[in-house]
């Protein structure tokens, strides 16, 4: 059965007597040619397991399971799971989970690594995302649809405005692409602005040197607080870190960063440097 069509997806609902939530980030994929283009950016097979967050009625789900591939599909909302077990019950690969992928333990679910795959909620985008890449999860890849602007966000080379702490902690766990944009008429109910499906690969191996991850993140954190001052003003007002600008002054030195620069002219080696020169100084503290 397609049920990723604008008819059939409003007959599902009706049927089930269901109006779709806004606070759930409900908005419903209703084009087979991109689902089969989220899928093919997947490159899924029938040795994989996915995890997909938030399945809806699922369309994606559907063709993800035609691939072979084992799907575990979170859904929040208790409503949807009784349309999901009787749309999706002629699959056998195929689980479905209530729960809130923000608290689900996914090492819980899958045995060995996973894949992601999902059309997201957008209110829980980057948490969600930030979750799987910092938590030590079994994550490959991440395909994810998103807020286009989100998604320029985490593809950002420093010097420009979209450039910050999302891409670097983006940046630093995985090498992010777009793979292509999404317009809102693909959706019902549309949404306000564009999206992007993107494809992030989880990097198996660091390769920055960076001497505490935290101490790191807090200094990146700490230089974008407030991104129209210079590098070492941020660095002395910071809420996260406690560095008298002496230090501050002996660390830029030490890394050759000229104090009046600002953070968002700075790259992610630049930065790993920076904090590994305050981590050796304050020893972290
Ligand atoms: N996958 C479907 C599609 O592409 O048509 C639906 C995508 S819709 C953008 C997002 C889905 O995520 C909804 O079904 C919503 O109920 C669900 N959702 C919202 N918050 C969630 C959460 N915290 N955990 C799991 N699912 C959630």
């Amino acid at each position: 059965m397609e049920i990723a069509n604008p008819s059939n997806t409003k007959d599902i609902l009706s049927k089930h007597n269901l109006q779709l939530k806004k606070s759930l980030g409900q908005n419903f994929l209703i084009d087979n040619n991109i689902l089969n283009k989220i899928v093919e950016t997947a490159e899924l097979t029938e040795d994989d397991t996915v995890i997909e967050i938030g399945p809806g009625i699922g369309s994606l789900t559907q063709k993800m399971a035609e691939t072979g591939a084992k799907v575990i599909a979170i859904e929040l909302d208790n409503r949807l799971i009784p349309v999901l077990k009787e749309s999706l019950n002629v699959y056998n690969n195929i689980e479905i989970v209530h729960g809130d992928a923000l608290d689900v333990d996914f090492s819980e679910l899958v045995d060995g690594s996973f894949k992601l795959v999902a059309n997201l909620p957008y209110y829980i985008t980057t948490p969600i995302i930030m979750r799987l890449l910092e938590e030590g999860f079994d994550v490959e890849k991440i395909v994810v649809m998103i807020q286009k602007e989100v998604g320029e966000r985490m593809v950002a080379s420093p010097g420009g405005k979209d450039y910050g702490v999302l891409s670097i902690g983006v940046q630093y766990h995985s090498n992010p692409e777009i793979a292509f944009v999404v317009p809102p008429t693909v959706f019902i109910p549309q949404p306000k602005v564009e999206s992007v499906v993107m494809d992030l690969k989880v990097k198996e191996e660091q390769n920055l040197e960076v001497l505490d991850e935290e101490f790191f993140f807090k200094v990146v954190k700490s230089a974008f607080h407030q991104r129209r001052k210079t590098i070492r003003n941020s660095l002395s007002k910071a809420p996260y870190l406690n560095l008298n600008r002496d230090l501050i002054d002996q660390a830029l030195e030490e890394v050759g960063i000229d104090p009046r620069r600002r953070a968002e002219k700075l790259s992610i080696e630049t930065f790993a440097q920076l904090s590994n020169a305050l981590f050796n100084l304050t020893g972290g503290e």
